[in-house]
């Protein structure tokens, strides 16, 4: 393809994409082994699509499933069909072409150049991708060439227009983040000003259950080892809480960002995800400067959940990170084999209970069995609040029953996996979980009849069991709620791992 035109556009007149055009020509692409391929699945390298483009590229009969998050997202790539790593799922393998040239989206437009943060996070910039090779590989130095200088000034002036800047303000997540490798060009102040989250107010949206798959891409991308995941990691894990809480989140600077708003002010429940492995510095600053704003340095300002690889690195920003309760963290087949002395008392209360009640079959949750299921929450309940000390703890007993009503209601659209124990025709337990991670299980609710004993044996052996049979090799069964006598029983069962996190607040 021709570089693109050098004519300036008159005042006022709007420079649309078209107009900027492909500079490497085509006749490199079709040679080149790098665009539209991907190393890993979740790279964060795979292009963004808008809602529209998204629309656009479905129309073309790329499909729907394609994208998480019909609103905006990058693309989930498929393996190569022929060679190694992952292809983007609109590129012919066989002839090396993008099958929605016409209308793919920004991102690939404007490739190799790149538009992204600076190192330190304050300035937008755009630069070459040097994992193009046409810089090399072309006869005289890009740069000194007058043709390529107006390219690169043409797209900076298209960027810098209010449409493209107020598109940008609403996918933030077309600007990526630095990387090393791409030769900065010119920096962007327009687009730097616009998406400067220390001087706009941030783009908060309240959590829907439509939101679990952006929630779950952005948790997925925040990469920690499976074994070390916090429960915070899981959508529902919060969603199922949000009549307590009012739950919001906002997309800033490419990571997802879930708050809590209580009635003593806003906190992060959860680190922001979405932005690799460690924490940002600045996005973290940018954070609590908003929750300040909103709380008037409330002592509620603060970020929970956040994982213990994080700590050292934010004790030396100056911030305040206190331990949280650890999760517990099992062999999914030692709970199954209950082996040796160590689960010798768990071994018998299984045993006792399966000669008890021979006829006891856990079977999937269906949501027809709702209102038996609520129906043993309220007994369960009950003989609670008969044991509640005080006003405080018969709350918590109300917020734990709006908890289960919404789960039992919802559990399929949450990716929540239930079973129930029937016997003598009548539910007399359930639980449910849902996955953390590949390998990685996490159960988010048990409900048993107190005065059957072994029964909670038996249903945490058989739920775990159905969850290994499905290659969840690690079972989570989250912190203890401080309650002393839950964390004698969580050690009963000989964790391999305490999962520990933090509360991160100002000093
Ligand atoms: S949309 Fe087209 S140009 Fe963009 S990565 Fe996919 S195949 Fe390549």
């Amino acid at each position: 393809m021709a570089p693109s035109s050098s004519v300036e556009p008159r005042a006022g007149e709007l420079i649309q994409i078209e107009r900027i055009g492909q500079y490497v020509p085509s006749r490199v692409c079709l040679a080149c082994e790098v665009c539209c391929r991907f190393p890993e699945a979740d790279s964060f390298l795979r292009p963004y699509f808008t809602g529209d483009e998204i629309r656009a590229a479905v129309g073309r009969g790329l499909s729907p499933s394609a994208f998480g998050d019909h609103a905006g997202c990058q693309i989930e790539v498929q393996p190569h069909p022929a060679g190694e790593g992952y292809v983007c799922p609109a590129f012919d393998a066989a002839t090396h072409h993008c099958r929605i040239y016409e209308v793919r989206p920004l991102d690939c437009r404007l490739y190799p150049l790149a538009v992204m943060w600076d190192q330190a996070h304050r300035e937008i910039l755009l630069g070459w991708d040097m994992k193009c090779p046409f810089l090399f590989d072309s006869q005289a130095l890009l740069p000194e060439q007058a043709a390529f200088r107006e390219h690169v000034a043409e797209t900076a002036r298209y960027l810098e227009q209010e449409a493209v800047l107020a598109m940008f303000e609403r996918h933030p997540s077309l600007v990526t983040r630095f990387q090393e490798d791409v030769v900065v060009l010119q920096s962007l102040p327009a687009l730097t000003a616009r998406l400067s989250v220390s001087r706009r107010d941030l783009p908060i949206k309240p959590l829907e259950l439509a939101d679990r798959r952006r929630f779950e891409t952005a948790a997925r991308a925040t990469r920690l080892p499976p074994e070390v995941l916090p429960s915070a990691w899981l959508f529902a894990n919060h969603y199922l809480w949000r009549e307590l809480l009012n739950y919001c989140w906002a997309e800033v600077d490419g990571s997802l960002c879930l708050f809590a708003e209580s009635p003593d002010g806003i906190f992060m429940p959860a680190p922001p995800l979405g932005a690799g492995s460690g924490p940002n510095r600045t996005l973290i600053a940018t954070l609590f400067s908003w929750m300040n704003r909103r709380n008037g340095h409330s002592a509620v300002t603060r970020i929970e959940s956040v994982p213990a690889s994080w700590k050292a690195e934010l004790e030396a920003w100056g911030y305040r990170v206190v331990s949280k309760e650890p999760e517990y963290l099992y062999r999914a087949s030692d709970l199954v084999d209950l082996q040796g002395d160590a689960y010798k008392s768990q071994r018998a209360s299984y045993n006792q209970f399966c000669r008890a009640h021979q006829q006891a079959t856990m079977a999937p949750y269906q949501s027809t069995d709702a209102p038996d299921c609520m129906a043993l929450c309220q007994e369960w309940q009950d003989c609670k609040s008969r044991q509640a000390q005080d006003e405080s703890a018969r709350y918590c007993l109300e917020d734990s029953r709006r908890f289960h009503m919404r789960l039992l209601a919802d559990a399929e659209p949450l990716g929540l996996t239930g079973h129930v124990v029937w016997i003598d025709g009548r539910i007399r337990a359930y639980t449910f979980g849902g996955a953390l991670a590949k390998e990685v299980w996490c159960v988010l609710a048990e409900i048993t009849d107190r005065s059957m004993p072994g029964l909670a044996e038996y249903v945490f052996r058989e739920s775990v069991r159905a969850a290994l049979a499905q290659g969840y090799r690690f079972i989570n069964t989250m912190d203890a709620f401080g309650l002393p006598s839950l964390a004698r029983s969580k050690q009963a069962y000989h964790p391999i791992h305490l999962v520990q996190t933090s509360i991160v607040q100002e000093p």
